[in-house]
């Protein structure tokens, strides 16, 4: 299969599941997850339509960004864990940052922003299922509530929601009650109209899993296998 129909039996599945949750397909941005992917790839899917992308490491998106030149309207997002050494290197290199998963690091984040003179848009990671092997913080962590009631202090960042991976279940079904609640936290923190926080981008579901989070109420799946095929190795950032 090639990267151009695989994205189209995407949006196809995309539009299926929305019509399901009775939303509409507008509602819910497609992320291609180019981790590991050679440029050449990358650009196909670019040709083929698609203009969100999602990185997991900043040293290997740097590597990249030269053979990724002309792509206009493309937008890279920060999706994996990113060390508050390399917010620099991160504002500098993309248009968002989906994984913002401690106070310090939106410090340095917000820091960084500032002296380029630019916002830099972000999710908050949220780590639902409490898994010790993943980031993100927990739902109760009083650390995400002083992020939030920070916001006003981080000027340069634009809080627009959260992100999550939930507990990888064989059954995409086992995920659906980490959606919803994902869901339940956004939508709570939302009703709350904190000042500088917004809460419209909900972030979630994966190649096995995103018809179950758009089900869910996702405005944004994070898709890689499913587009670009296995990826060469499981890498440690899994
Ligand atoms: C790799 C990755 C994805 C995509 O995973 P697939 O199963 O290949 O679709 C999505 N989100 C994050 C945070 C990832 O690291």
């Amino acid at each position: 299969m090639t990267i151009a129909a695989n994205l189209a039996g995407i949006h196809e599945r995309m539009a299926s599941a929305a019509k399901r949750a009775g939303r509409t397909r507008g509602e819910i941005a497609l992320m291609a997850v180019c981790k590991t992917m050679p440029a050449e790839r990358i650009r196909e899917a670019y040709g083929a339509g698609q203009r969100l992308f999602g990185e997991n490491r900043v040293q290997e998106f740097a590597e990249k960004r030269p053979w990724l030149t002309g792509m206009t309207g493309a937008q890279f997002h920060l999706i994996g864990h990113l060390q508050s050494n390399k917010a620099a290197k991160a504002v500098e290199l993309f248009h968002a940052v989906d994984s913002v998963d401690s106070l310090r690091l939106a410090d340095k984040l917000d820091a960084a922003a500032r002296k380029l003179g630019r916002r830099l848009p972000v999710l908050i990671e949220v780590n639902i299922g409490g898994e010790a092997a993943k980031s993100g913080l927990a739902p109760d962590d009083l650390e995400l509530e002083e992020l939030l009631h920070d916001a006003p202090r981080l000027e340069a960042l634009e809080i627009r929601g959260l992100m999550t991976v939930p507990p990888y279940t064989e059954d995409p079904e086992g995920a659906r009650p980490y959606f919803r609640r994902m869901r339940e936290l956004r939508d709570a923190t939302a009703k709350r109209k904190l000042p500088y926080v917004k809460m419209d981008e909900l972030s979630m579901g994966m190649s096995h899993d995103f018809e179950v989070a758009i089900e869910e109420g996702s405005t944004c799946v994070r898709i890689g296998t499913a587009i670009f095929g296995a990826r060469p190795q499981a890498g440690a950032e899994e």
